[in-house]
């Protein structure tokens, strides 16, 4: 199966609005006013193109706390585990067949997240 092509931003704006969302709960829990910097970590196989996502940030963003915010991307290696013979290795993109025995019954360990690692507040 080929890996989706994203004709629009659409799964860059819906996962923005999430961590808006988040970003906003933690504003109100903490009772802070803006946000001048976001660390985010998006994994390797969580399929976000970085620079939509910058730009649909900086759309959302608009009139919440994290207004003007910086917005620091670090990405998280994807990696995966072999369901036929157990090998656990780095997988760089959806699709590829395990490096040891060439099955494609992959487990996906990590690297579909995207999270919030840290908030800076003035
Ligand atoms: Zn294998």
């Amino acid at each position: 199966m080929a890996p989706p092509l994203e004709p629009s931003a659409m799964h860059e704006l819906s996962l923005v609005m999430h961590l808006l969302e988040v970003v906003e709960e933690q504003a109100r829990q903490e009772s802070f006013q803006r946000v001048s910097a976001l660390d985010v970590e998006v994994g390797e196989l969580a399929a976000v193109e970085l620079e939509a996502f910058r730009h649909c940030f900086e759309v959302a963003s608009t009139g919440t706390v994290a207004e003007g915010a910086a917005l620091h991307l670090v990405c998280a290696p994807g990696s995966a585990c072999c369901r036929a013979c157990a090998a656990r290795f780095h997988l760089p993109e959806l699709g590829r067949p395990c490096p040891r025995c060439g099955s494609t019954r992959l487990e996906i360990v990590s690297g579909r997240e995207l999270r919030l690692r840290a908030l800076e507040v003035c």
